[in-house]
């Protein structure tokens, strides 16, 4: 059965990059009635921090991410990266190298110089016994390099790539597979190691993430021979570029999922755009899905190479249609917490049919949660500052007329509802003689101090069951 994973590092919040790799994993995994792993790659302890794990989690969740078995923590693990490259040691195939920073950079300098990429020069491969004495004797600390032979050629087939092939030679030399310890000791594991032993150990069987990993793989695809495993398969998917088609990054300004999550994107429409940047449906003019419908349809054959443009507008066009999809009471949930936070008195144990009726109102333009703050204002507040355009609408011929004669029928309508607004509005049409558009608008002017906003009638019926239409309308009056 198919089994992946994603391994994200707690050095940060949820990255977008990291949240659209796992989305790609999560719909492969239940394409194949598979398993999602989530494992934490706090191996470099310095950095790691337990709220970026919370975070992580967080996002995940928040995105409908869910993940199969318990957490997998690298920082428990340690025993058996220790044994793996005791068993590397062993076998010959790895080896402790004494040579300092300072012979490094000589070394880096030295091909620089001959214009040649960086690379070690395998140097420490074959020391005696004698010569390791020697550099232990000087109190040298060695790290632990894996050999790569030159020569070889690594070749797999990728999902999403095709057949990708490396040398030898383009990996930079034998590689660090532990940190420098002290003597018979051995130090802290590096990332590839680390990962090769727990996608062994976990029986992953598509390693699936980001292009950036793609020389990676190479140098992984040289553990799994050496230690004797099967080697999984492996799809690469291309990046998120910005607008100027770089990789996008923190200078881009958002990128973690939290901070979209604050900027009132909902989970739905988020989990929808990284489903888009890279893969599209067999039927490519379908732009909204869920989750589990992408599943069903998702493979790698239309996963792209080229890299994935970030677009807004995409985004924010998704976002609005999720929220129109919403039903008044789901609006409300999802509104409380802005209209708290812009200090209005919502009261939603007493006031929630009036406060489904405003969402209801408003749901159709909105496009990011926050913006409700604004468009609600004028419900929330007991009196209005009249818009230049209102003022200009109010001493239009016959609108202060208008005014009086709804206040008048107000007086005479017991029972308000959007029908008796409608009547309320024909008869002074007729009785004042005057167009409806100019009854329409005075009302508008008056009610809600602007010439355009939401559904007039649904506005009025919002501010009467306020008790604030009269009153709204004497203050335009006056
Ligand atoms: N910790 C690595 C990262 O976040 C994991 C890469 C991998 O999936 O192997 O980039």
């Amino acid at each position: 059965t198919v089994r992946v994973r994603i391994a994200p590092s707690p050095t940060g919040n949820l990255h977008i990059g990291t949240a659209r790799t796992a989305v790609f994993n999560w719909l492969f995994a239940r394409h194949h009635g598979g398993q999602f792993i989530l494992r934490i790659e706090d191996t470099d302890q310095t950095r790691s921090r337990p709220e970026y794990t919370q975070n992580i989690l967080d996002g995940l969740t928040w995105l409908g991410l869910n993940w199969d078995e318990g957490l997998v923590f690298q920082s428990k693990r340690f025993d058996l990266y220790h044994h793996t490259i005791q068993t590397l040691l062993d076998n010959g195939l790895a080896y402790y190298c004494y040579t300092t920073e300072d012979e490094l950079k000589a070394l880096r300098d030295a091909q620089k110089a001959r214009k040649e990429a960086p690379r070690y020069d395998n140097r420490h491969r074959n020391l005696t016994p004698e010569q390791r004495s020697a550099f232990e004797a000087e109190g040298r600390q060695p790290v632990i390099r894996f050999k790569i032979d030159d020569n070889r050629e690594i070749v797999w087939n990728d999902l999403v790539r095709g057949k990708l092939t490396w040398k030898g030679s383009d990996l930079g030399g034998d590689m660090v597979i532990a940190r420098a310890a002290s003597q018979g000791e051995i130090g802290q594991p590096l990332y590839n190691l680390a990962v090769v032993v727990d996608d062994m150990d976990m029986k992953i069987t598509h390693v699936i993430r980001g292009e950036d990993h793609i020389a990676n793989t190479a140098k992984q695809i040289l553990l799994y021979e050496a230690l004797g495993a099967t080697v999984p398969e492996f799809a690469h998917t291309p990046l998120i570029l910005n607008s100027q088609g770089q990789k996008l990054s923190k200078r881009d300004g958002v990128t973690s999922i939290s901070e979209f999550q604050n900027m009132g994107f909902v989970p739905e429409a988020m989990a929808n755009y990284m489903t888009l940047l890279g893969w599209s449906p067999p039927d490519s003019t379908q732009e909204i899905f869920t989750l589990d419908e992408a599943a069903q349809q998702f493979s790698f054959d239309r996963v792209n190479k080229a890299g994935a443009k970030f677009d807004w507008d995409k985004l924010d066009w998704l976002n609005s249609q999720y929220l129109h999809k919403k039903s008044p009471s789901e609006l409300v949930e999802l509104l409380i917490p802005y209209w708290q936070e812009a200090g209005y008195e919502i009261d939603p144990e007493n006031n929630r049919p009036w406060l489904e009726r405003l969402a209801a109102v408003i749901g159709p333009s909105l496009t990011r949660l926050p913006d409700a703050v604004e468009m609600t204002r004028l419900f929330f507040t007991d009196s209005v500052e009249l818009t230049p355009d209102a003022i200009e609408q109010l001493k239009k011929e016959g609108a202060t007329d208008v005014l009086n004669a709804v206040l008048e029928a107000l007086d005479n309508t017991p029972e308000f509802s959007p029908e008796t607004a409608g009547q309320i509005i024909k008869q002074v049409t007729k009785q004042q003689k005057v167009k409806k558009g100019l009854v329409m608008r005075s009302l508008r002017a008056g009610l809600t101090g602007d010439v355009h906003g939401p559904d007039l009638m649904e506005s009025w019926v919002l501010l009467h069951q306020k008790g604030q239409d009269k009153s709204r309308l004497q203050q335009a009056l006056s």
